[in-house]
Order: structure tokens, then C-alpha cells, then sequence
């Protein structure tokens, strides 16, 4: 691992920390420590004292090898890809945010929800950290859609932490996304952050990301050659995240990832499953600020998400 993944991987694990209420990186001494710079520094000799990858040495380290056997069977034999974790903070698991505690289900609600499972064992933080940074590298040479790649600024790979319980889905990247790399930040993303402000969701806290990462040119709707050529990046995505919920912006996103035909009003209202997650749908942004009477039914979707994962409604008892 270089040095500056290794900051990276520290500053988003701190993060993640930090919403479930832990400030400090906890040691065996009475001083903890409070950022991924003082952590690197602490840790730097015996992380990457072979320089070329990560250091994996108990003995010396007093630190844990990150083997199937520690770490929640994450597929990671490979030594090239091991890492150490320092020992002191082993004992503390990545926790959900407070914000997406998940309750039981209401009684009665109406779902196609059929429990499934993740095709792979789920992988800790470093692991996913790099699975993602080798899957983007992928993403980036990609030249598959032949119509799209002479025509793409960027590529758009997706954004937030992966860790998330709940994915947000999207169609493909338009001119801002196209411009900047980062998914959903035109009107549309604006119009997402309100609503996911409006459900007591932070942006920081749930992966966003598109069934397309390239902007087909002007806009236009993806044809399904190109879904299938982005299929392997977007389910690979979800395979390494594992979120409990997905929730489907608009009709691509529900050919992507349910593989139907069928229209956003006739599958809105109850949760869809893929693989181990419960897929809620509801209209684009994009939809809805070309239909602003379409919104409160977005709305509506998102509260039956908020009661599903245990967020307090507004007006509700
Ligand atoms: S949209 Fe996906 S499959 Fe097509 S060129 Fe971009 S990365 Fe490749």
C-alpha cells in the first residue's frame, strides 16, 4: 500500500467513525489519536517498512494480519494485498451510522422483498478500498461504448463511503457529472441533496452512483448494449459495498439493477430485492423537476424508507 492510500483509507475510516460518535483512534496508552496524519505518522515504520506494499508482520508490528480469519471473511489471501491494521484498534468494528439503524420492517407493508444473498464474502474497509481503486482504474480505460468514449470528458465512477447501507442509483452522468467526475451534482444532484436532507440522510453517509459511468452524448437515454457493457463495473460496485438498501432513481436504474422493463409507477411503493439488498424505486430528479407534482410521491417513497430503516418521519407520532 503507498503512503498516500494508506492516508486516504485512514481519513475515511475516521470519518466513518466520527458519525457513530468514536473521535480518536483508541491505543493502549492514555493518549489517543484524534487524525489520519498523527495515525500514518505513528504507524509509518512498520507499515510500510517493505515500501513496495504493505507490511504484514505481527511480530514486529504487534498489529493483526488482515486474513480471512480476522477480518469478517474477506476474500484477501492475496499477501500483495494484505495489510496491517495496528492492534489497538482491532477490537473496534466499523459501525452503522446512527442515522440508518435498522428496525423491523412495518407489518404488513407491501414488498416483492425476497431475501437473498451477496455472491461473495464481505470484504473489511482496506479491502473494499482497494477493490474500488483497481475497479476505477478499470473504469477509466474502459472503451466499450464505442458512441460514448470518443465523446466523455470523464469518466464518473461513483462517490461516498463504501461502507454504506443504503445506495443511491442513478441513470448516467450529464454535463456536470461529464465535467467534474463526481455523480449527481447538476440540478438533479442539488434536487437529491433536498431530498435526502429532507429524509434526515446525509450525502456523506450513502454511496451515490450511475448504471452508466460515461455521459452519453447529449443526454440521451442509454440503450441497453451500453447498460450491459457497464453491468460488470455497477455490479461489482454493489457486490463490494453490500448495502442492505438500493434505491433506484428512475427507469435505467431499474434496468440496471432489477432488469425490468416495467414502468417506475407500477414498481414504486414496496421494496424489489437484488442479490442481499431490498431495492426501493422512485422517480429521477431529473423526472421530477420536469414533473414538480411527481415529487410528493417521491416523498412518499422516501418516508416508506425512512419507517424502514428507523428514521422518525416528520409528523409522525
Ligand atoms: S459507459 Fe461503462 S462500459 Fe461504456 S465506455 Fe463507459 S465505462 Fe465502459
Amino acid at each position: 500500500m503507498q503512503r498516500n492510500q494508506w492516508k486516504t483509507a485512514s481519513e475515511q475510516l475516521l470519518s466513518h467513525w466520527r458519525r457513530s460518535g468514536i473521535t480518536h483512534v483508541p491505543t493502549g496508552k492514555p493518549e489517543s489519536i484524534p487524525s489520519a496524519t498523527e495515525w500514518l505518522e505513528l504507524n509509518e515504520n512498520s507499515v510500510f517498512e517493505d515500501n513496495d506494499g504493505y507490511a504484514n508482520n505481527n511480530a514486529t508490528n504487534g498489529g493483526v494480519a488482515n486474513d480471512n480469519a480476522t477480518n469478517d471473511g474477506a476474500a484477501n489471501s492475496d499477501t500483495s494485498t494484505a495489510v496491517v491494521i495496528p492492534a489497538s484498534v482491532q477490537t473496534h468494528s466499523i459501525s452503522p451510522s446512527p442515522l440508518t439503524t435498522q428496525v423491523a420492517r412495518p407489518v404488513g407493508a407491501v414488498s416483492d422483498f425476497v431475501q437473498g444473498n451477496w455472491n461473495t464474502p464481505s470484504l473489511d474497509f482496506v479491502a473494499r478500498q482497494a477493490a474500488f481503486q483497481e475497479l476505477n482504474e478499470q473504469v477509466m480505460a474502459c472503451r466499450k461504448c464505442e458512441d460514448i468514449v470518443c465523446r466523455r470528458q470523464r469518466t464518473v465512477f461513483g462517490a461516498g463511503p463504501t461502507t454504506a447501507r443504503i445506495v443511491m442509483f442513478g441513470e448516467a452522468p450529464g454535463a456536470d457529472e461529464d465535467r467534474t467526475g463526481e455523480p449527481f451534482v447538476g440540478a438533479a444532484g442539488q434536487l437529491l441533496d433536498k431530498i435526502l436532507i429532507a429524509s434526515s440522510l446525509k450525502r456523506d453517509e450513502v454511496y451515490i452512483m450511475n448504471s452508466l459511468k460515461c455521459r452519453p452524448p447529449n443526454n440521451r437515454t442509454p440503450v441497453d448494449s451500453e447498460i450491459d457493457n457497464c453491468r460488470p463495473f455497477f455490479e461489482s460496485q454493489l457486490e463490494t459495498i453490500q448495502p442492505d438498501y438500493i434505491v433506484c432513481w428512475g427507469a435505467i436504474a431499474v434496468r440496471a439493477v432489477l432488469k425490468s422493463t416495467e414502468s417506475v409507477g407500477r414498481l414504486r411503493g414496496k421494496f424489489h430485492s437484488y442479490r442481499g439488498a431490498k431495492v426501493m424505486v422512485t422517480y429521477h430528479p431529473a423526472y421530477l423537476l420536469r414533473n414538480p407534482d411527481a415529487k410528493k410521491l417521491t416523498w412518499e417513497d422516501m418516508k416508506m424508507l425512512m419507517r424502514e430503516i428507523g428514521i422518525k418521519v416528520p409528523g409522525s407520532a
